[in-house]
């Protein structure tokens, strides 16, 4: 089963009593119908819940508080199949707490050409009846997702189930719990930001533990906890390094750290390589594997692209698609072929890799300690997006660029870290332009699951600026879209 199946999507069907009981009887057996097909469609990833058709006031604002109160729902979905007078969705719909997905279908696909009649007509009028209910929404600014089409279409699930996803994602970003190990990385600015507004919007709780509660939580590990890790980690990855002694002190500060952020109710962590104290190797294969067991990451004190690396990663933990924390490196500048290599000193997830990943040991040229113990791989080739938050002072802002990765080519045998190369849409040069026009992070998270689509739907649930760079990306007109931003959000 789909670990996404446990999150629930209440099902509010629309009407009113002026039909009479056998239509709003054939109203609910279409709804019931509607969605034991949709919970049968591995194409749908969560799971849609049908009480009965709502016919007033009273009903409606039951119905949303309902779904309020489950805390296993992600979000609710309305559609009328009849006509449903919107002024009583007012009380309902100003209650309402979750993600909304208004979708505009009909039971049937084609009008029944040689019985068609009133009833008939008055039965399946979703083509006036959700207009009215778009209306309301309209009119009440409400943040939502409109999808409209024949519900057993391919395209209307993957759409629905796209945005699904999406609020999934907010639903695991408004109870997650960042680690934050030390502060951030000092002088840098991207990686800064206002934690009580993070709260405010995302709901994360940012908090920080001093290097020395790590410090004591590695102390305390056992060499038969750190045996049983080594085992995991022989059974996941190649041990291509005789320095055994540095991959058992990574596995010490795996254990230490998974303790920690267990009894912490923690989803994501960072750390910072300028805050080690009596740490003997800054955390590299410990972080990455972390990172594959579903923890968000990111290095240098970067609490908002762990959080985002934990939220991405929960949007798509039903796919075995990789997601990892990021950073643009190095680029090629060959014409025509221009290409980004993102990597980091140590800490990409072992989910993105095209090969079994070795463990090796090297120095590290920064953080005056011992060489650590990484993972390293190259990325697979595929499509995917990278992901930023940054704080603009009185927004935060997500920019998401479309990003071809390639098969490398090249052994690169001096390279100690793991590695993915991705052509940028529309090209290097214009992604790279927008991206930095935009202030987007030197840091990101890396999808292979997810796209433009429920990114951009998860930023409007959360109510933040989005920027997209994509193929159809003209740096003058992204230029002009980031002035309008400012003055439509400075106004908000
Ligand atoms: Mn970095």
């Amino acid at each position: 089963m789909s670990s996404l199946k446990k999150y629930n999507f209440h099902f509010i069907v629309g009407s009113q009593d002026l039909y009479g009981e056998d239509v709003l009887k054939t109203v609910n057996e279409h709804a019931a119908e509607m969605v034991s097909s949709l919970n049968g469609d591995s194409a749908v990833p969560c799971t849609v819940v049908f009480h009965n058709v709502v016919r007033n006031s009273d009903e409606i604002y039951k119905a949303v508080t309902k779904a309020n109160g489950d805390p296993s729902c992600a979000g609710v979905i309305t559609w009328m199949h009849t006509f449903s007078p919107s002024k009583m969705w007012i009380n309902g719909l100003k209650a309402l707490q979750k993600p909304l997905l208004h979708v505009n279908t009909q039971f049937n696909r084609d009008i029944p050409w040689d019985s068609i009649d009133m009833d008939f007509m008055n039965l399946n009028q979703s083509a006036h009846g959700d207009r009215e209910h778009g209306y309301i929404c309209a009119r009440m600014r409400l943040p939502r997702k409109v999808i409209s089409g024949w519900w057993r279409d391919e395209t209307f699930r993957r759409r629905m189930a796209c945005w699904m996803r999406a609020a999934v994602g907010a639903f695991e970003s408004r109870r997650l719990r960042v680690l934050r190990v030390s502060d951030n990385m000092r002088n840098v600015a991207v990686t800064e930001g206002d934690k009580v507004e993070a709260q405010l919007k995302f709901g994360w709780q940012v908090n920080h533990y001093g290097v020395g509660d790590i410090i004591r939580a590695v102390d305390e590990v056992t060499e038969r906890e750190i045996d049983a890790q080594m085992k995991e980690y022989k059974q996941n990855y190649e041990m291509a390094t005789v320095d055994l002694d540095a991959v058992r002190y990574q596995a010490r500060e795996e254990v230490a750290l998974k303790k920690f952020l267990e009894q912490g109710g923690f989803g994501a962590f960072h750390t910072n390589f300028e805050d080690l104290q009596q740490l003997r190797q800054l955390p590299g294969l410990a972080a990455q594997d972390l990172m594959r067991l579903g923890y968000g990451f990111a290095a240098e004190g970067d609490w908002k692209t762990a959080a985002l690396c934990r939220v991405m990663k929960s949007m798509t933990s039903d796919l075995d698609c990789g997601t990892s924390f990021m950073e643009d490196y190095t680029y090629h500048f060959e014409p025509s072929n221009g290409m980004n290599m993102g990597a980091h000193m140590l800490e990409i997830c072992p989910s993105i890799a095209c090969e079994k990943p070795k463990i090796k040991v090297f120095p590290l040229g920064i953080g005056n300690r011992e060489a650590p113990a990484r993972l390293t791989f190259k990325a697979k080739p595929g499509p995917a997006v990278l992901a930023t938050i940054v704080d603009m002072g009185d927004r935060f802002r997500m920019i998401v660029n479309d990003v071809i990765c390639q098969k490398q080519e090249h052994d690169m045998p001096r390279l100690p870290v793991a590695s993915v190369l991705w052509k940028p849409l529309p090209c290097l040069e214009t992604s790279a332009e927008a991206w930095i026009y935009a202030g987007g992070a030197h840091h990101s998270v890396l999808s292979y699951g997810l796209s433009d689509t429920e990114l951009r739907d998860f930023a409007e649930i959360m109510d933040i600026e989005y920027i997209h760079i994509g193929s159809d990306t003209d740096i003058n007109e992204l230029r002009k879209e980031l002035i309008i931003n400012d003055i439509v959000w400075r106004m908000k």
